[in-house]
């Protein structure tokens, strides 16, 4: 029988990608804890409907159906927003995709700042294999400007995330004259001092698609400079673009030829499909 948390979240709706052979789904539970100036997620805002954990799945399953059939669910990330606003709403959700819906894999999107040690292994055990986290910056008052919080919690998370065994990453947006190749460096040495082998991504950022426009966007040379830098300390380190689904929105010019379809809480659904030049909603 499901477990429901007694509380509810807002989900604006769900994502379920159409152009990849293992199905895949983002929950996006709307609300945050921070308030990053450069945030390029309209789920900051608590905005969608209430849903239960059971509505919740219920939904998951119905669209899925929908659009993969009987196909099982390779990979869902739950990313915001902040997911883990709601401890037992996260914890429930996590276990219900793994035992109800059969997810495969379940990745958290995290900003870390509610993460400590047991909450961490509470959410290993109901299931959940990864997370990525968001290192906004690593000097504590470059992090207080930027996201209206402080950063302690969150270098504590990457230690405890580690120590889970949980399949860990990190990834901080390069923003020139703010988070800037010196502080991709401190990050870095700060990750190296828990293991060298943490994987690490720098992203660029994207003003187009930001709240604030901090600063420009990053070179190509620049983000190689980055990376250069964090692979002094770091043995797997990349450098990119965030997730093109994130993106997503009219106007935009990713370049990676991709669809998805995003269902809303009436399922009304909007396809989304990024190709060279911009992306095609309908
Ligand atoms: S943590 Fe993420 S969702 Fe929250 S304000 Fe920052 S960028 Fe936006």
């Amino acid at each position: 029988m499901m477990k429901t948390a007694n509380g509810f979240r807002y989900v604006p709706f769900i994502t379920l990608s159409l152009s990849e052979p293992e199905p895949r789904i983002w929950i996006t539970l709307s609300g945050c804890n921070f308030k990053c100036k450069g945030c390029f997620s309209i789920a900051r805002d608590t905005i969608g409907e209430p849903m239960t954990v059971d509505g919740l799945i219920h939904w998951v399953k119905k669209s899925s159906r929908a659009y993969n059939g009987n196909t099982l669910l390779q990979d869902a990330v739950i990313t915001g927003g902040e997911p883990t606003l709601d401890k037992d709403f996260l914890l429930d959700l996590v276990l219900n995709l793994k035992r109800s819906v059969g997810v495969k894999h379940i990745t958290l999107s995290t900003n870390g700042y509610l993460l400590d040690k047991e909450y961490v292994m509470e959410l290993k055990d109901a299931g959940l294999d990864g997370v990525k986290l968001d290192i906004k910056a690593y000097n504590e008052s470059i992090h207080q400007w930027y996201t209206s919080m402080s950063n302690r919690s969150v270098l504590k998370a990457a230690r405890y995330l580690w120590e889970s065994k949980l399949d860990f990453r990190v990834e901080t947006v390069l923003m020139p004259e703010i988070v800037d190749v010196e502080e991709i460096e401190r990050i870095a040495s700060f990750l190296a001092q828990i293991d060298p082998g943490i994987k690490y991504k720098v992203i660029k950022f994207a003003p187009g698609e930001a709240r604030e426009k901090v600063t420009r966007r990053p070179s190509d040379n620049e983000i190689q400079l980055a990376v250069n830098s964090a692979s002094k300390y770091l043995r797997n380190v990349a450098g990119g673009k965030a997730c093109v689904q994130q993106f997503a929105s009219p106007g935009s010019r990713e370049e990676e030829a991709k669809k998805w379809v995003r269902v809303y809480p009436d399922m009304k659904t909007e396809t989304i499909i990024a190709k060279p030049g911009g992306f095609e909603v309908s």
